[in-house]
């Protein structure tokens, strides 16, 4: 069999307030949340420079908003593979890992039987079993929970897909876990919730939700919906029933994430900086070789970059602020929508600069949701690199939210 059995909900999860139910917490020692969790007190610095040898410069070009790389391009594998979100260069990754031997097994996330969207953890030992796990489900699941069985199973070298906080606490306990050899590919991630609300939000896009089979929030500022009849539909980001949804559809740790990009992958494999087609962060030698595992089944470019952010990224601000915790709404009238909707792709920010300025919205919504819902945890919880990202918008910290290592 393909996908190896072990369940990754045989232990209960401790509850806590801010969690992504990551798995640490359903392991042997689930103590170690204290040491591995993103919504603790992460140190990026430290991390970064344990993954990659070095700390994000942001002297370099696009270090602050991305974190440490060597390389970013545009990327399309050729031809995409069935069933993928995107061309599924992040699945055929590791399924060229599991054909060459490179590793014992895959870390992922597969469909639940039951509901396509609903993502459940699963170690994958033969290559043909990656197709099965292609595409993006909505929510969270414990896919740390299976680190202690598959080094029980004696998969010792192991590849890692995962989004950025269950990279951030894999890394953390990486070196106390005892594996051989660990790959890991990183998918950025933003607006997670859970796969309940999800369906919430399905259902207001059309009168048969049932039969969507893939979303995906594109960089033309569009969101694009399949059916299983074979349909697409695309929708301006401007039309979405946002005012609908309630306002803690998603959910604190989301609104508050601090790391985008998946800044301690090896590799990370996205859209936003793709101009259509996929985006990848080489961050250091082994990322540099899971690349090159994929030879000339991909085509490469370089990433463009046109538009300003600024105008975006102040006019985001402004709705966060209004908002006041709800979700930022646009203060546009109906009417309006339309139009603003068909110029946004024509005069927005695109490529590179689309992702900057979706990195630093993010940036605004951690600071202004953490800093309403839990002021006392932001010295520990915002790392000195969001406080840059805000700056150019009048954002700074107070005395008492300055990170520990820049407090007077
Ligand atoms: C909740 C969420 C939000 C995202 N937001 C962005 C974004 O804002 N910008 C951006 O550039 N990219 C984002 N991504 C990543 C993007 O959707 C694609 O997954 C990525 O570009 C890879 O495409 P692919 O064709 O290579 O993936 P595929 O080859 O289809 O592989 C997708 C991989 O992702 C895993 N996966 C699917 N769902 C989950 C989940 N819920 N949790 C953990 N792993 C999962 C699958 O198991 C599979 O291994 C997000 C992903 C998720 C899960
Ligand atoms: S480490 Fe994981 S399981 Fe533990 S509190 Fe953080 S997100 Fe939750
Ligand atoms: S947005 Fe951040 S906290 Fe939420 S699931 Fe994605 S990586 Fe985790």
């Amino acid at each position: 069999m393909a996908i190896s059995p072990p369940d990754a909900f045989a232990n209960p999860a401790v509850p806590r307030d801010l969690c992504t139910d990551c798995g640490i917490s359903r392991t042997d020692d689930p103590k170690r949340c204290g040491r591995a969790c993103q919504f603790i007190a992460p140190d990026y610095p430290a991390m970064e420079a344990q993954v990659h040898g070095r700390a994000r410069d942001p002297a370099r070009p696009d270090e602050l908003h991305f974190g440490p790389f060597r390389r970013m391009v545009r990327a399309s594998l050729v031809p995409p593979s069935p069933g993928a979100q995107w061309t599924g260069i992040t699945t055929r990754i590791a399924e060229r890992l599991l054909e060459i031997g490179a590793v014992d097994a895959v870390l992922t996330m597969a469909p639940d039987p039951n509901d396509k969207w609903r993502p459940v953890p699963v170690l994958v030992t033969k290559a043909e079993g990656m197709a099965a796990v292609r595409g993006m489900r909505m929510g969270y699941a414990p896919l740390l929970a299976l680190l202690e069985p598959a080094l029980a199973a004696g998969h010792k070298r192991l590849a890692v897909i995962g989004i950025p906080c269950q990279v951030h606490a894999l890394r953390r306990l990486e070196a106390e876990l005892g594996f051989d050899r660990l790959y890991v590919v990183g998918t950025p991630c933003s607006d997670n919730t859970t796969t309940e609300r999800f369906h919430d939000f399905l259902a207001l896009l059309a009168d048969d939700p049932d039969t969507i089979t893939y979303l995906e929030f594109r960089a033309d500022y569009r969101v694009e919906l399949r059916f299983d009849d074979g349909r697409v539909k695309t929708i301006p980001f401007l039309q979405l029933p946002i005012s609908k949804l309630p306002g803690d559809f998603f959910p604190l740790t989301c609104r508050t994430c601090v790391d985008y990009t998946n800044v301690l992958a090896d590799i990370t494999v996205g859209y936003m900086g793709g101009q259509g087609e996929q985006w990848l962060i080489v961050r250091n030698d082994r990322g540099a070789e899971l690349l090159g595992l994929l030879d000339d089944e991909v085509k490469l470019s370089e990433p463009g970059s046109k538009g300003k952010r600024a105008g975006a990224v102040k006019g985001f601000l402004a709705n966060v602020e209004r908002a006041a915790g709800g979700l930022p709404l646009r203060a546009m009238p109906d009417w309006v929508r339309p139009i603003v909707g068909w110029l946004m792709p024509k005069i927005g920010p695109r490529g590179l600069e689309f992702a900057r300025t979706r990195v630093e919205m993010k940036a605004c919504e951690t600071v202004m949701h953490l800093r309403r819902e839990e002021p006392r945890r932001m010295k520990h919880m915002v790392p000195a690199h969001i406080w840059d990202l805000v700056a150019p918008y009048g954002v700074a910290s107070a005395a008492s939210e300055a990170p520990r290592s820049e407090a007077p």
